[in-house]
């Protein structure tokens, strides 16, 4: 486990490079809900790495899968051609999505699954005869990924801004957090009216512009905001009302996180497309999917109009690759043979019960939760973000790790978490978030 001397070379992403070179940060194993450090120290996963691995670091079964299928099929191209595991995966996920969204393409990353959704809502309405329907809605704080259709649906405008020559058209609601919800376990009861801000676009925009709204069930990247009760239903009945595609990115909240195969079937809300990542091969390979209905499917396969013409310009050289359809495949294989959907809901009381009795500390402003997904929002410090970086750097020091947001922790163990575990975050948390001064 050596720790690498040069650091120059590799470009990282979302990480301020010249401060990363003075204090890197490095795990370099792996295995369950811990890290090791080159150093040799342990750390705990508080947020299954980035939300990707809720069955744990090293499984074999995942390790297992992936080269035999290296050995058997390693690669086949996905235009005019395809493996047999896509096919198998591809049917498997439409027996844990919501009912109806039953076609599934395959990408590798969530952003490239938020851009495909938005490909598949363009050539959708320009089929129906409505190709003037160009124009997206996605909400405040919202996260969607970094290619330029998700930069566009960005709701953080940091991540926006300096693209704003080349992003789509995309017009943003409010967040749902308001003040009155401060501490609110699970779903706030008020706040669903701030789904009303759709109507509002509707009207303001015109309807016959926009071709879809997007919105993370439970917003992930501001620090896990929960949907008011009625919020979702009510997105959905606006979205009908003026023939808008509602999608779910379900990337954070997919595979169990909130104790449902996904977040619809959780909040009884079903969208026409959702997009999923992250778990879907426990981390293991990147892999992301979009699924959709039948009907769209069929509406997007009509607008090729004859025989020679792909109905959709769109496809990745990784598309459906073999070896992560496998990977997934014997991660879904753990996920139904361990009951792991059925033990995050199990283990969400203990947890967000852990997280909720963090409520008097110093350093904590309010906190958010749903099932396995926690927010921690920090006491802002006078540049915003700073309290944020600085609570993660001193929970990996005292042996947590933890994703922080701007102000914001999220925690989010792995569903193979122990009792010990959770409580051995919850001294980490409490002892960190419990002193005056973080620096
Ligand atoms: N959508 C959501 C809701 C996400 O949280 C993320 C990643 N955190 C993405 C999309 C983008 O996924 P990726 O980083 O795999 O491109």
């Amino acid at each position: 486990l050596a720790r690498p001397t040069n650091f120059d070379h590799h470009w990282l992403p979302f990480t301020n490079n010249r401060m990363f070179r003075e204090t890197p940060q490095m795990f370099a194993k792996a295995e369950g809900v811990r890290y090791l450090t080159p150093e040799g120290d342990t750390v705990l996963d508080g947020s299954s790495g980035l939300f990707c691995t809720p069955a744990g670091h090293g499984r074999r079964e995942i390790a297992d899968a992936v080269h035999a299928q290296l050995m058997t099929l390693d690669y086949t191209p996905h235009f005019q051609r395809a493996a047999p595991v896509s096919f198998e995966l591809a049917e498997r996920l439409a027996g844990l999505l919501p009912e109806g969204l039953d076609r599934v393409f395959f990408a590798s990353s969530g952003s490239e699954a938020v851009d495909s959704a938005m490909k598949i809502c363009l050539t959708y309405h320009r089929a129906k005869g409505e190709g003037q329907r160009t124009r997206f809605v996605s909400r405040n704080w919202g996260y969607h990924g970094v290619n330029l259709g998700g930069t566009s649906l960005a709701g953080m405008v940091n991540n926006r801004r300096e693209f704003s020559g080349v992003t789509c058209d995309v017009v943003h609601m409010r967040q749902t957090w308001s003040e009155e919800q401060r501490y609110t376990q699970g779903q706030p009861e008020t706040g669903a009216e701030l789904a009303d801000d759709l109507e509002e676009i509707c009207r303001t925009y015109g309807a016959d512009t926009i071709a879809g709204v997007f919105v993370e069930p439970i917003a992930g990247s501001i620090g896990t905001v929960v949907p008011p009760k009625g919020y979702l239903e009510r997105l959905r009945a606006i979205a009908d009302r003026y023939g808008l595609l509602l999608i779910f990115d379900e990337v954070i909240t997919g595979f169990g996180r909130t104790g449902a195969a996904f977040a619809s079937q959780a909040f009884g809300v079903t969208p026409d497309i959702v997009t999923m990542a992250k778990a879907l091969t426990n981390g293991a390979i990147p892999m992301s999917a979009v699924a959709t209905t039948a009907a769209i499917q069929d509406t997007v396969f009509a607008a090729a109009g004859d025989q020679d013409r792909p109905e959709l310009f769109h496809g990745y050289t990784y598309s459906a690759h073999p070896v992560a359809c496998a990977a997934a495949l014997a991660t879904l294989d753990i996920y139904r043979d361990e009951k792991l959907f059925e033990r995050a809901a199990a283990l969400s009381p203990a947890f967000l019960d852990m997280i909720f009795g963090l409520r008097n500390l110093p350093q904590v402003s309010d906190l958010r939760g749903y099932g396995m997904l926690a927010g921690i929002q920090l006491a802002p410090a006078d540049k915003p973000g700073a309290k944020g970086s600085l609570a993660q750097r001193a929970l990996f020091d005292a042996g947590l790790h933890v994703k922080a947001t701007g102000d914001a922790l999220i925690v989010a163990p792995a569903f193979v978490s122990g009792e010990d575990d959770l409580e051995q975050m919850g001294d980490i948390l409490r002892r960190v978030l419990g002193r005056a001064d973080l620096s």
